[in-house]
């Protein structure tokens, strides 16, 4: 019988890549002092800041937002209904059903009423719908932090979805990418400041917290994602973490430590404009949520 690292209790949790051994209160605090280190680590924001949490619904999201709660930092939610039938209506109870829990404000942007829900976009757009949708969260996170006042907004992407990306812009050698992966962007040209608090935290490790915290989260992964490469690199980056435990960590921390300085040192800065639309940062004169709105609003007139 394994013993708690920290009491005399019989250890529930194993984490063979820390050879950590807990019971059920020992992780949790393990889990919130490593949130809490990763948050210091990489200067992402204080207990004065005014901080919004992307939440899906999903593990990551809630437990990152349960965290920052107990670890006493100011945040509220930003909830995007996409629209996905089943799938989006039960994340959004979810969501919902937490925020009454830890009695805090989730603010939600309904797609259908601002553009189109990602089916109907889907059938308008011939690009992968994880595309479009990245496109039109992005766009909303940004828009919605800065009307409604926060300072920061903190995604749940935990170390196997930024090893995932990693190990697919290493592949392809997209330096681009790879010079932007980090886990803090800085608030700059009209982009409020993103942060990955659960980037050193595995998505087995934040499914475990949120269980044992008494989380309701949903466990289908979004339809549309089925079959997306990226579900195939964290596949063959379990495999390896289960032969030798520790790759993933560290994988992205060395690249982190090493080689995005490398990157950095190259960085030429670019200067972004203005949508001539909505006034949103943007690369070209009208930004990709504005064209694509555009063009499907073009496509319905046609159908009509
Ligand atoms: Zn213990
Ligand atoms: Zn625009």
């Amino acid at each position: 019988m394994r013993k708690c690292y920290k009491c005399d209790k019989k250890a529930q949790i194993y984490l063979p890549q820390h050879r950590l051994a807990f019971c059920k209160d020992h992780y949790l605090e393990w889990f919130d002092s490593r949130v809490e280190k990763t948050i210091k680590e990489f200067k992402m924001f204080d207990k004065n800041s005014k901080i919004l949490v992307a939440v899906s619904g999903g593990k990551d999201s809630l437990s990152l937002w349960n965290a920052l709660v107990k670890l006493g930092y100011n945040v509220d939610g930003f909830y995007i209904n996409l629209g996905i039938g089943d799938y989006s209506q039960k994340s959004k109870e979810l969501a919902l059903k937490f925020t009454e829990k830890i009695g805090k404000t989730l603010h939600i942007v309904e797609l259908k009423d601002e553009i189109a829900t990602i089916p109907e976009m889907k059938t308008y757009d011939n690009r992968p719908a994880c595309s479009i949708c990245g496109t039109i969260k992005r766009y909303f996170m940004n828009k919605k932090a800065k009307e409604l006042g926060y300072d920061i907004i903190a995604t749940g992407h935990n170390l196997d979805d930024e090893a995932a990306v990693l190990f697919s812009n290493t592949l392809n050698w997209s330096v681009e990418y790879l010079k932007r992966q980090y886990p803090v962007l800085k608030e700059e040209n009209g982009f409020i400041r993103k942060v990955k608090p659960l980037c050193k935290i595995s998505e087995k490790e934040s499914a475990m917290y949120a269980i044992l915290s008494g989380i309701e989260y949903i466990e289908e992964e979004c339809p549309y994602s089925v079959g997306a490469t990226s579900i195939d690199y964290k596949l063959f980056l379990s495999q390896l973490e289960e032969k030798s435990p520790g790759t993933k960590l560290r994988f992205y921390s060395e690249f982190l430590r090493k080689m995005y300085p490398i990157l950095q040192s190259y960085e030429e800065k670019v200067e972004l404009g203005r949508c001539e639309i909505c006034g949103e940062p943007s690369m070209n004169r009208i930004c990709s949520y504005c064209s694509l709105k555009m063009k499907l609003q073009a496509k319905k007139e046609k159908t009509v």
